[in-house]
């Protein structure tokens, strides 16, 4: 017998009694996640750094601010977001009411992975939450300290009966998917994306799929080009690079790099010093075989910044590559880590044109003054979201969707999106009993006097 065929039982259970389509139940549950938030902060902190050294600054911006601000935005909306949508009717509805009722899908399964390994959960959590659902958490095993927390703290913050989490890893996952859930909102690689979709397949369970790839950075010539680095190494060494919005690799003319480099490497010591080895600003790889993964893409073109590694500490220097061929391994699949290659093309339409030869990303970023070649590339190119000079921030905004498209992902979330991503929208028509004069005109039999009307 399925090992949580029990657990998803008792949580159906839970729905069918529809305590959490109440705004009561939903409000005490968002407030209940806060004060986990508030609460635990610290123990949240050093799980993060146990994981990986994640900075306390960048632990406390993107994975306790970001989700607290997602809880206070669904309760300051929640009581809009829930209210009928009434539409607009034809001739003959005229006197009946019509509307969108926002409900629950039922009993939602969250998959989290490892690089953001609280945000990823409890964000789509709230949505879930906020939306009337029952909720099954599985966060990464990788990040194993955190999912301890997870697994032994949130529990006793929330309603028992409509929310638990499962731990463990590939195995457990796939046993869990076995069960028939209502939805599923999957955040991790494109690989491990088709395994859920086949499984949610079986089911015809919707789904959400948040994946990763590769993230183009275009960088026109006439760009500030200390400004370009700054944000560039930003985006590239938060999180020492384990972040699916990172800039990927750079596309820039061959001038512009020669002016681009001096900058990066003035960017990455006045971030974290002469040898970023001793930074506490600077976290560490994940797992030894991420380390591993990532040190092999060394070998691509030619170390011109950076490239020293510490297995032991799973240490990767911020690195910038050059010479860099297509064909080679870090143009080839998605960095996830402190390394930015750098392919010179001779204009911006070659860069159009390798960026629409490859599989779409999560985001196109692009730095320019010239707000015409920005928009160029916004018109000729496809991804999930789009960020002008300047990367990551986009997904700060809760009113803009975040999610891929293709091989980066299906479907949004973050703010209203994550409520709607986790509701039904049901359509509903409450017809009167009158008027039956009007509606008899399409009833059977259908006389050569109704053909006509
Ligand atoms: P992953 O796909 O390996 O793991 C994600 C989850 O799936 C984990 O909980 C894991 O236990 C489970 N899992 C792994 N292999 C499985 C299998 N064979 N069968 C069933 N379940 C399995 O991803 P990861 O390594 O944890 O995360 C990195 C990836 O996630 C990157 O590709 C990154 O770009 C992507 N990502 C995307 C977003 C986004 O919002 N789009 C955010 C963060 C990370």
């Amino acid at each position: 017998m399925n090992p949580y065929l029990g657990l998803v039982s008792s949580l159906r259970a839970a729905w069918l009694t529809g305590k959490t389509r109440t705004a009561e139940h939903r409000i005490s549950q968002l407030e209940a996640l806060g004060r986990f938030l508030d609460d635990k902060k610290q123990p949240i902190l050093d799980a993060m750094a146990s994981d990986m050294r994640k900075p306390r600054l960048e632990a406390e911006l993107s994975e306790v601010m970001l989700v607290k601000n997602e809880v206070n935005y669904a309760l300051n909306n929640l009581c809009s977001w829930m209210k009928d949508e009434f539409v607009v009717k034809n001739l003959v509805t005229q006197l009946d009411t019509a509307f969108i009722r926002k409900e629950p899908h039922g009993v939602v399964l969250i998959i989290g992975p490892w690089n953001y390994p609280l945000h990823l959960i409890l964000v789509p959590l709230v949505g879930a939450i906020a939306a009337g659902n029952c909720v099954i958490i599985k966060p990464s095993e990788i990040s194993s300290s955190t999912e301890k927390l997870v697994a032994e703290v949130l529990p006793s913050y929330l309603d028992k009966d409509c929310f638990a989490v499962v731990t463990g890893g590939p195995t457990e996952t796939t046993q869990l998917l076995e069960n028939k859930f209502d939805y599923i909102f999957f955040t991790g690689n494109p690989q491990v994306g088709k395994i859920v979709m086949a499984a949610a397949a079986t089911h015809l369970t919707p789904l959400t799929l948040e994946l990763g790839g590769k993230n183009p950075c275009y960088v026109a010539d006439e760009s500030d080009m200390q400004n370009v680095a700054n944000r560039l190494v930003w985006g590239r060494c938060f999180n020492a690079g384990q972040t699916c919005v990172a800039p990927d690799y750079v596309l820039c003319s061959a001038e512009t790099q020669e002016k681009l480099l001096p900058a990066l490497r003035h960017a990455i010591t006045q971030f974290f010093g002469p040898d970023p080895r001793e930074s506490p600003d600077f976290a560490r790889i994940i797992s030894d075989k991420q380390f591993q993964r990532i040190r092999a893409l060394l070998g691509s073109g030619r170390v011109a910044i950076g490239g020293q590694t510490d297995e032991k500490e799973r240490y990767i220097a911020p690195t910038v590559l050059v010479d860099v061929q297509p064909s080679e391994p870090a143009m080839q699949e998605e960095i996830f880590g402190p390394v930015l290659p750098i392919v010179t093309v001779p204009n911006v339409d070659e860069a159009i044109a390798f960026i629409n030869s490859r599989e779409r990303p999560l985001v196109v970023y692009v730095f320019a003054a010239d707000s015409k070649l920005v928009h160029r590339v916004l018109e000729r190119t496809s991804s999930g979201g789009f960020g002008a000079n300047d990367p990551i921030m986009h997904m700060t905004l809760l009113s803009l969707p975040f999610g891929g498209i293709g091989n980066s992902g299906l479907g949004s979330y973050h703010g209203k999106f994550s409520f709607d991503t986790f509701s039904h929208h049901r359509a509903c028509l409450l017809r009167s009993m009158g008027l039956e004069t009007m509606n008899s005109l399409r009833y059977p039999p259908y006389s050569e006097r109704k053909m006509g009307l």
